[in-house]
């Protein structure tokens, strides 16, 4: 028997269709980037690389200079790799966007120093499925006067109230916790509307949250045991990056 790896996104992928998950994980043809994955993937190496820097250097004129550099970097990286195009109205609409972010974030109460940053963790859900996970920061933070911590992911999409995945947000937490870190909340750091999603945490939630992730991935597990990763059409279809080698879109398969 192998002990899977398992994380968050593989979990949604795989809900979303099986396969697209074995494009992505199992065969690893690799996904197209679009200047919004650029946008969250530039705020948050700059984030990073801020909080590299000495407290009294940290002002708002140094962060958006590493969202400028980080941002011309990572665009001139996926350009020489080829598959990537952005008109410049596009570059100047998401390079806005990533300033006023910045803004939001420097004027927030996270401008305090984090315990941790861009963390790549894991633990056992169980004897079969080890569960990973890249927690975007961890702070200090007090509980009925004791001392604990907090989960923080940012967030750099729209913010849907309707749509607010709490699952991943506990997932992270869980996460944490098994690394032996006391966790109290956890939050959600939508930087574009600067708002922040807070959820307490206790052992009953953890339990939940690890009993839950267990269920979702034993369909993954399933799947790879006898390699039975049928298409799902959805509404999210046309986004797919794999689309132009589907069954279902080729006419191989009809449903
Ligand atoms: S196009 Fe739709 S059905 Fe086909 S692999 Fe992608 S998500 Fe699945």
């Amino acid at each position: 028997m192998f002990k899977m790896k398992m994380s968050f996104s593989k979990i949604t992928t795989f809900e979303q269709c099986p396969l697209k998950f074995k494009f992505q994980y199992i065969n690893r043809f690799p996904t197209k980037t679009s200047p919004v994955l650029l946008l969250g993937q530039t705020i948050h190496s700059s984030l990073e690389k801020f909080f590299d820097f000495s407290p009294e250097k940290r002002e708002l004129k140094l962060l958006k200079n590493l969202f400028r550099r980080e941002w011309k970097i990572e665009r001139n990286k996926l350009r020489d790799e080829g598959d990537f195009e952005m008109d410049k109205a596009t570059e100047i609409e998401h390079g806005k966007r990533g300033l006023i972010m910045l803004e939001n974030f420097y004027a927030s109460q996270l401008m305090s120093e984090p315990v941790q940053r861009e963390q790549f963790v894991e633990a056992s859900l169980n004897d079969e499925i080890q569960f990973l996970g890249r927690i975007d920061r961890l702070d200090k933070c007090m509980h009925d006067g004791k001392e604990g911590f907090k989960v923080i992911d940012y967030k750099t999409g729209k913010l849907n109230d309707r749509f607010v995945d709490f699952i991943q947000l506990f997932t992270y937490a869980w996460l944490m916790n098994e690394q032996g870190f006391k966790i109290y909340s956890s939050v959600f750091y939508y930087l574009e509307p600067n708002k922040m999603i807070e959820k307490s945490l206790n052992d009953e939630i953890f339990e939940q949250t690890r009993n839950t992730l267990i269920e979702r991935s034993l369909p993954i597990y399933k799947a790879m045991e006898e390699d039975d990763f049928s298409p799902q059409k959805s509404a999210l279809c046309p986004y797919c990056d794999y689309i132009s080698m589907c069954p279902l879109q080729t006419g191989e398969i009809h449903i």
